[in-house]
């Protein structure tokens, strides 16, 4: 038996949904699972790290990690890793993931695939599989000739079953590693938005050209209100400065994988799919019957998305209760 280390994320004390997915895959794994968290709330979400799978939790609770700093991260991972010398390392493919774990992996020498959707743990190895040219085909990879396998996972790829309260995990205090840092970070501006980010909302409501204009977007954020969406975008009405780039949905916007994914006027064009594609259940609302996003759609309406998206919140207000 080998041992798994979980590189898990928290918000608050909270931890994130794709932290729970990996350390549940990992323990499926049959694998010892150890989980890492970060920050001053790191003590907060042992317990729930040990109902979801992780036999022990390294907590290192340093203040100056409640902000991501690749230098001290990189440290403090590294100084986690030589202690728990873990076979495999489980991280989700997030903003901090796909920055951390390269350096890491440079550092110690370890193989690292990034942006997966796929895992297959099999004792001390590790298959992962990971999509290619905008999702047109995958690429399944596995691990030559190295100690430390790392895995970077995209947020909502793997089950999650409810917590197993009867769990917990022995909790071991790590001491923080103090680098000299050649660089600070003074201030973190966070968006106004309440909701969650984009890669990690399990229902997404998104814009594109065939709104018309920025002011159309109040429908789609009525309807994501009731919901409890969150609202992405297509390129085109990011880069017509209608909304920000840290809603766009694609290629070189976010990839995300939501239950439920609403496209109101947007045409399909295979730089958005590649980005939203993995979603389970995809609605498309388009007044173009031939729009390339009716082949992806789950369900298709096609009309005015103008006249549509109104009547659907009022439905689902009266639906859900609002
Ligand atoms: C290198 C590269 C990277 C790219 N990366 C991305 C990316 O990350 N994300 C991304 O989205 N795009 C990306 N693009 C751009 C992409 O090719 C498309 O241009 C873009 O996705 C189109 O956005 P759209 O669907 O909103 O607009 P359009 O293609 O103009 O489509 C608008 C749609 O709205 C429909 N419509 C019009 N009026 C209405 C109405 N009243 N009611 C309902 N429907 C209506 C139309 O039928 C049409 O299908 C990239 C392109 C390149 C070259």
């Amino acid at each position: 038996m080998g041992t798994v280390l979980v590189f898990a994320e928290q918000t608050n004390g909270k931890l994130k949904r794709s932290s729970i997915e990996l350390l549940q895959a990992a323990a499926k794994s049959g694998n010892k699972v150890v989980a890492a968290v970060f920050g001053s709330h790191a003590g907060d979400v042992t317990a729930a790290a040990g109902q979801n799978g992780a036999a022990e939790v390294y907590t290192v609770k340093d203040g100056a990690l409640d902000q991501y700093n690749p230098e001290l991260f990189t440290a403090n991972m590294v100084s986690v890793i030589e202690n728990v010398k873990p076979s495999i390392l489980l991280a989700s493919a997030s903003s901090t993931g796909k920055d951390l774990f390269p350096r890491v992996a440079a550092r110690l020498g370890a193989g690292i695939a990034s942006d997966c959707t796929e895992l297959n743990i099999s004792g001390d190895n590790v298959v992962a599989t990971k999509p290619l040219y905008s999702g047109k085909c995958f690429a399944k990879t596995s691990f030559e000739n190295c100690s430390l396998k790392i895995v970077l996972m995209r947020a909502n790829q793997l089950p999650v079953a409810p917590a197993d309260a009867g769990k917990s995990a022995t909790v071991t205090d790590h001491a923080a590693a103090k680098p000299d840092l050649k660089t600070l970070i003074k201030e973190i501006v966070k968006g106004t938005s309440e909701k969650l980010d984009l890669t990690e909302a399990n229902v997404i409501v998104s814009g594109g050209r065939g709104l018309k204009e920025a002011a159309n977007f109040k429908v789609l954020n009525d309807l994501a209100d009731v919901l409890g969406a969150t609202v992405g975008a297509s390129r085109a009405v990011v880069d017509a400065g209608w909304v920000s780039h840290g809603m766009q949905v694609g290629q070189t916007g976010k990839t995300v994988a939501p239950s439920l994914y609403i496209a109101v006027g947007i045409s399909g064009a295979i730089q958005h799919l590649a980005g939203m594609s993995g979603s389970k259940v995809i609605v498309a609302i388009n007044n173009d019957a031939n729009a390339p996003i009716f082949q992806k759609a789950t369900y298709g309406i096609v009309g005015d998305a103008l006249e549509i998206v109104p009547k659907l919140t009022e439905e689902f207000k009266k639906a859900l209760h609002h």
